[in-house]
């Protein structure tokens, strides 16, 4: 044990400008005044990048059970490693947040008396904690460098002997007074390291929400609990400890990397004479790799997917990313959703005991495209407009403002029946899918999309032909049977086969048959080989535009 002068040089070295009172910081976050059961809970990203759909992952599983309880649901931004942070990234995360409509009741731009809400305004709390261990000689110095540590390091694992600081390994922890002051007159850097008390001999229990029983060997590493360099900032284990004690959350659920960690986190809270924490450790999103390695945790540097920005960009709808996620949390969603076609996914009760039987979630994109797809086409007359005009560039949004009612004709196409087209799962194919219905956007970019090729595999006469013949008794008029009735009598003049059997049987006297003669009349007023059905299209487009898209050449 360090003597009271040396463990008062390390505070004062700690905390020059002087030390909080811890008695007085905890008064000043009392208890919370919720009703019996309701749960905080918090998701704490770090500030490093991009924004993982983990992080979307997780809040939405926090944000769920904090709300279904009538609790609190708080975001905290752990930026204590500065040297890792990436300039914007808290923005991003708050934006994401807000995009996904995952509410989060404090927060760093949400005023509540548990913050700040920003770790790094937080140092001189964890400071607190940190020297209120060394007072208790739960805590010492290490000044040991980089280098002796990486050499340690390499020395366990030359001799396959379990890595990290504990034992014979802990070099500090039990050096003298003279020692522990030599180094800190020669200016010595130093990290506070936990004492920990554990043997990894001896064996833990407790809970896991998730998980179950667990019963995993005691904590023996002394960690460092606050870093060397002049942040003094804490390292994850003690800023957690702290945070979650003082915000006063009632579980703690975070992805299974920290599962390992958990045994220290037990133990640190009890030195620190509180409660542990009620863990909840979840499977990260897991992704097959697409070069056949198997089933992996979803890469930062290796999948597109995992920046949500990939989701946005693309158009999702958040609604329908909502559903797939909460999809992979509880098995029994799918059906829940299928049954209440009324309600929002923001509506489903979350089951944590669902949750907890969910292996190692698996990002399907085929399924999600599925829910996106079927969400679209619910979508009301005037939700779908907004989500297209939304996502739309300058161009098209003004496209689609110019005339209201020949807009909705053209959104409402095999939309709101029994059946209703299911051919678009993101925003971003709205341009695509509708844009040829309008002249400017027409002329600059579908005249020759793709089915260029078809057009010029036939003769400019064949073409000319076959639209003179169609626009001789197209009426705008005629009902769909009547309609097609003319198109195959045209098709028969214009030299297309209108029996398959008779087209099969004899191909060189014929243009094509009738589908290539009305692909004709669709790559012509649309310049694509796909559409919704071209009765329609013609009815939506009138007579004068149709006359002069099939007219041009
Ligand atoms: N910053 C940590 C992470 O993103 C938080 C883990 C936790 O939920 O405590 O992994």
């Amino acid at each position: 044990m360090l003597s009271q002068a040396t463990v008062d040089r390390i505070i004062g070295s700690l905390v020059p400008d002087g030390l909080l009172d811890l008695l007085e910081l905890e008064s000043s976050y009392p208890a919370r005044n919720l009703p019996e059961g309701a749960e905080v809970m918090r998701v704490p990203p770090s500030p490093t990048g991009f924004v993982h759909i983990g992080t979307i992952y997780a809040s939405l599983i926090n944000e769920r059970i904090a709300h279904q309880s009538s609790g609190v649901f708080i975001l905290r931004i752990e930026d204590t490693d500065k040297k890792r942070e990436v300039e914007g990234s808290v923005e991003q995360i708050i934006s994401a947040l807000k995009k996904f409509d995952i509410n989060y009741d404090e927060g760093p731009d949400v005023s509540g008396s548990y913050g700040p809400y920003f770790q790094s305004q937080r140092q001189k709390i964890y400071l607190a904690y940190a020297i209120e261990l060394l007072k208790k000689g739960r805590a010492y110095p290490c000044f040991a460098s980089p280098e002796e540590l990486q050499a340690q390091t390499k020395k366990q694992q030359a001799e396959k002997i379990r890595p990290g600081y504990y034992g014979q390994w802990a070099i500090w922890r039990d050096k003298s007074d003279e020692q522990v002051n030599q180094a800190l007159d020669d200016g010595k850097p130093f990290v506070l390291r936990f004492r920990s008390e554990g043997s990894h001999n001896n064996r833990i229990q407790y809970t896991d929400v998730f998980k179950g029983k667990m019963d995993v060997p005691e904590n023996d590493l002394d960690v460092p609990l606050i870093k060397s360099d002049e942040s003094r900032l804490p390292t994850y284990h003690l800023a957690h400890v702290v945070d979650d004690y003082l915000m006063r959350v009632t579980k703690v659920f975070r992805s299974d990397e920290w599962l390992p960690s958990t045994a220290l986190h037990i133990e640190l809270a009890k030195a620190l004479g509180h409660e542990p924490f009620t863990y909840g450790h979840f499977a990260p999103i897991s992704i097959l790799d697409k070069n056949g390695g198997g089933k992996r945790k979803l890469s930062k540097r290796k999948d597109d997917e995992a920046d949500v920005r990939y989701w946005l960009d693309a158009g999702y709808p958040i609604e329908a990313v909502k559903a797939y996620l909460l999809g992979l949390a509880n098995s029994n969603f799918e059906d829940w959703y299928r049954d209440n076609p009324d309600k929002s996914v923001d509506d489903f009760p979350l089951s944590l005991d669902k949750l907890a039987a969910s292996r190692a979630p698996l990002l399907d994109m085929t399924k999600l495209e599925d829910y996106a797809k079927d969400y679209i086409a619910r979508l009301s007359q005037d939700e779908f407009y907004d989500g297209i005009y939304r996502f739309a560039g300058e161009e098209f949004k003004l496209a689609l403002e110019q005339d209201i009612d020949y807009t909705k004709k053209i959104l409402g196409i095999e939309r709101g029946g029994e059946k209703p087209r299911k051919d678009m799962s993101k925003w971003s194919q709205g341009f695509d899918q509708y844009g040829y219905f309008f002249d400017d956007l027409f002329v600059k970019d579908f005249k020759t999309q793709g089915a260029e090729e078809f057009l010029s595999d036939l003769s400019s006469d064949v073409i000319d032909t076959a639209v003179t013949d169609f626009l001789e008794t197209y009426s705008a008029d005629d009902e769909q049977s009547i309609w097609f009735d003319k198109l195959k009598i045209s098709a028969e003049k214009s030299g297309f086969a209108t029996d398959n059997k008779q087209y099969k049987a004899n191909q060189d006297s014929f243009h094509g048959n009738v589908a290539d003669f009305a692909r004709i009349l669709r790559v012509k007023l649309t310049g694509k080989n796909r559409t919704p059905d071209l009765w329609t299209i013609m009815q939506i487009m009138g007579v004068d535009r149709v006359s002069s898209r099939l007219g041009s050449n």
